[in-house]
């Protein structure tokens, strides 16, 4: 018997957490956080600890496993985390321990998530570390591994549940980069070994399923900031805003920078807590970036220094979505000593998370920034999510007995379904529509 049960990340983007069922044994995959519901939270409550899982839990911030818990929490084997993303990774401070189990994750997430316990004063968790590519034997009847893909962050990877009814897989998140700039390709010969051996179910990431064709390398990225950096070279300063989490878009940068002769300077909290969990899991070497100097928290000191120094200095900062702490939206607002002119541009190297509080905050930033006559340059960026033809190319290449899209609520997943019927599968029976709290039993 399996059994799938949406805890979140189904219904809407975020809060993703999944209990699969083996035979009464269970293994969660993810336990995340609603984004736009945790920029709210912290904005109101300023210090969080363990003990506020419950306010969370009513707040929506994480998911609300309560009734989860009473009913199946002692028979959870293992939760495991498939990549570092906060919306898959940072409710697990707060929910984890109570199923006193391990947390099974690779040394990059697993350095991420340790940075999250201390914020949080966690200490009751045993994590477990997993090489990608090699299999944990959890019971006699299920066994872990984690497969190699990618994403917008290192070490992602498809979480694979072995049973005897074939192999359950985890997709959240993915995309096919045959060309990335930072680790390799997705492991493309062990998901075709995996569908050779058969494999019960797919839950898949469908995030950008909507979108036609294939979505682009990482590469491509790297390529667009190349042009754009290169056009922007008379301005005094250049600010490159983008996800602390996308160490190969911030290695890009960096790399494009150095070309031109320009010196990085890296600004924010969370920047510097992601390059330095890349750096100690040896993602990147810490020689990759010599000459950047990661300013936090001396923020004014360094500043001066870039104002000193015209043309000299690119910073790479945090604040792509308008956020209220970030260094862009401080910065936007006065409160440091440089004061922005038409002498700086400023190149937004991501997208905007398409929820209103982001637009609203965006909007905002993008108005002050203006009103300060800053050069802005939007969209230098490539998705992190598979596309309509990737979709296509994921099932014909694993063809599940079943498949099961998430992420994004019913339009996506609905896109999800039609795209299997190509492909013969029959909603009800082997495609399906799983929303959040709701469970699915596997014909098998
Ligand atoms: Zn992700």
């Amino acid at each position: 018997m399996i059994k799938i049960e949406a805890l979140g990340g189904y219904s809407k983007i975020g809060k993703n957490m999944t209990a699969i069922n083996v035979d009464g044994e269970v293994i969660i995959t993810d336990m995340g956080a609603d984004m736009e519901r945790l920029v709210d939270f912290q904005e109101d409550s300023k210090v969080l600890t363990v003990k506020d899982s419950e306010k969370l839990i009513e707040g929506g911030v994480i998911p609300d496993d309560r009734e989860f818990f009473e009913k199946e929490g002692m028979k959870v084997k293992a939760i495991v985390i498939g990549h570092g993303h906060l919306d898959h990774i940072w409710a697990v401070p707060f929910l984890a321990a109570k199923y006193k189990c391990p947390v099974i994750t690779t040394l990059f997430t697993s350095k991420i998530l340790a940075h999250l316990m201390a914020d949080y004063n966690s200490f009751n968790l045993k994590i477990v570390r997993l090489v990608e590519g090699s299999v944990l034997k959890i019971s006699d009847n299920i066994s872990i591994e984690l497969v190699h893909i990618t994403h917008s962050i290192p070490s992602s990877t498809l979480v694979v549940i072995h049973t005897q009814y074939g192999a359950v897989i985890y997709a959240n998140d993915w995309k096919f980069d045959n060309y990335p700039t930072l680790g390799k390709k997705p492991n493309y010969e062990r998901l075709e070994e995996l569908s050779k051996k058969g494999i019960a179910a797919v839950i898949s990431d469908s995030t950008r399923i909507d979108f036609d064709g294939y979505s682009f390398s990482e590469s491509v990225a790297k390529t667009m900031l190349e042009d754009v950096i290169r056009k922007s070279l008379k301005h005094k300063t250049i600010f490159v805003t983008t996800f602390s989490s996308h160490i190969a878009r911030i290695k890009n940068i960096v790399e494009v920078a150095r070309r031109f002769d320009r010196q990085v300077m890296i600004f924010g909290r969370s920047m510097d807590l992601y390059l330095e969990s890349a750096v100690s899991a040896n993602v990147v070497d810490r020689k990759t970036f010599p000459k950047v100097q990661r300013v936090f928290p001396l923020v004014n000191k360094a500043l001066k220094v870039v104002n000193e120094n015209p043309g000299k200095y690119l910073v790479i900062c945090t604040g792509h979505q308008g956020e209220p702490n970030s260094f862009l939206k401080r910065l936007s607002a006065e409160e440091y000593s440089y004061r922005l002119s038409s002498e700086d541009a400023i190149i937004f190297s991501s997208e905007t998370i398409p929820t209103p509080v982001n637009i609203a905050n965006k909007g905002m930033l993008k108005k002050e920034l203006s009103e300060r006559g800053a050069y802005l340059v939007e969209n230098v960026h490539v998705s992190g999510h598979a596309y309509k033809n990737d979709h296509r190319n994921f099932i014909k290449m694993l063809m599940p007995k079943h498949y099961i899209p998430s992420h994004g609520g019913i339009d996506k997943i609905s896109v999800g379904i039609s795209l299997s019927k190509e492909f013969g599968y029959e909603l009800g029976k082997t495609s399906h529509i799983l929303l959040d709290n709701q469970e699915l039993e596997l014909n098998l």
